[in-house]
């Protein structure tokens, strides 16, 4: 078996509170340990000095769009730009055409990433048949496929009832139940935040009870039933709060922030640009605050970038017509130090906790730590080479990023997959 060895860099593993300049030793697929094995030689060395080294960076909210809207994304093209991202772990919404409602669509998913070869796929299984929301899904054959948690995203599950039977339901598999908490009919029609931007600009708004409400009803019934429930892309002061009472009295609910709801606020809209577009929406700067003070006392575990590609000449219609989000796998490590380490709200151990050790936890799938024996999967982050964002060189198949032309500090040097070296920045 082959010995890697990645000298000098910054390793942080928070699970096991590491955060020293050493060196990290793979062996074949598996970690070998940190830390100096003068007694080893390595079959090759990565020289990591000035880099942080840490565990392969797990995004638990991503749209791969195959099957079905392949124009957008495909699992290869999706898993390569997660690759350049940084990113070693996907976890895939079954949104997708048709729905990821049955074992076989769960074992696709696993076929074609073995296929592309890039980072791992861990497919989310629909809670109800087609998403529609009538009737559950195959909850017990999606979890024989591998399916690691359950959402309807893309949609909320509207009945309160099949809610409650989904996190009793995910309970026995010890599955969490992940939902996008939106009122339907508190939204419809609108295009951004409701307020004083919406009203200025004489657009249709989506106001935060929307999800509100609905984060309140599954906090009630995570309470009653004792399931997992994991709030997608927290977006409102308000939901950050319900959570963290809810945590305080001892409710099974994680919480998950998108670097856009704590970058950008609803007034970006002025531009008309609909890769400003998304659901939940762009709200204010005192959600925006709110959302970092959840991130900064651990209400929000996670950060998931909700990457949701589009083709080009559906994202450029009017802002009415355009479809709802944007690509995030390729701009996750300069927004996250734009936004949170160089304002100083997270440390990198406190930020890469949220990236590898709580998404791991919550999906319960065995990744996100150096523990010696785990799977090498590894990421290396240079924290501070300056670039500017072009999405014309993203390894996504759509380019919707808000991002364009932003310079940034930050990003993945290298990327590594079971002890492989899949992605190198500056190699072909
Ligand atoms: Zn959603
Ligand atoms: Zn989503």
């Amino acid at each position: 078996m082959k010995t890697l060895r990645i000298s000098n860099g910054r390793v942080i593993d928070p699970a096991q509170a590491v955060d020293q300049v050493t060196d990290l030793w793979i062996r074949g697929e598996n970690i070998l340990g940190v830390g100096p094995q003068p007694q080893l030689q390595a079959d090759r060395v990565l020289d990591a000095a000035g880099k942080i080294v840490c565990p392969g960076l797990i995004d638990m909210h991503v749209h791969l769009r195959e099957p079905g809207r392949e124009e957008d994304e495909t699992i290869a093209t999706g898993t390569a730009a997660a690759l350049a991202g940084g990113v070693t772990s996907v976890a895939c919404m079954p949104n997708t055409e048709p729905a990821l409602d049955n074992q076989a669509a769960a074992e696709f998913v696993y076929l074609q990433a073995a296929r592309a070869g890039n980072a791992n796929v861990f497919p989310v299984g629909a809670v109800t048949k087609g998403r529609e929301g009538k009737e559950l899904a195959e909850i017990g054959g999606l979890v024989e496929g591998g399916a690691v948690a359950f959402t309807d995203d893309g949609t909320p599950v509207v009945s309160a009832e099949i809610m409650r039977r989904a996190l009793e339901y995910c309970r026995m598999f010890d599955k969490a139940v992940m939902n996008h908490c939106e009122d339907l009919e508190l939204t419809r029609g609108g295009v951004m935040n409701e307020g004083y931007e919406s009203m200025r600009l004489g657009l249709r708004g989506m106001p935060a009870a929307a999800e509100e409400v609905m984060v309140h009803r599954d906090i009630t019934l995570a309470e009653l039933t004792g399931g997992r429930l994991h709030i997608l892309h927290v977006s409102t002061a308000g939901s950050v709060d319900l959570i963290r009472r809810a945590r305080k009295r001892g409710v099974p609910v994680t919480g998950e922030a998108c670097p856009h709801h704590f970058t950008l606020n609803d007034s970006s809209l002025r531009s008309f640009d609909s890769n400003f577009k998304m659901s939940p929406p762009l709200r204010t700067e005192a959600d925006v605050q709110a959302i970092i003070d959840g991130l900064k006392d651990g209400t929000l575990d996670v950060i998931a970038t909700d990457h949701a590609p589009h083709a080009p000449e559906k994202k450029m219609r009017e802002l009415s017509e355009a479809p709802n989000g944007i690509i995030g796998l390729e701009t996750l490590i300069p927004i996250c130090v734009r936004s949170l380490i160089e304002p100083g709200h997270l440390t990198w151990p406190q930020l890469i906790e949220k990236l590898t050790v709580h998404p791991a936890r919550i999906l319960g799938i065995d990744r996100g730590t150096f523990r010696s024996g785990a799977i090498a999967d590894v990421t290396i982050i240079d924290p501070s080479i300056e670039w500017t964002i072009d999405p014309s060189q993203f390894r996504s198949k759509s380019r919707n990023s808000p991002f364009a032309g932003w310079k940034v500090r930050g990003r993945a040097f290298a990327t590594i997959v079971r002890g492989q070296v899949r992605y190198e920045r500056g190699a072909a």
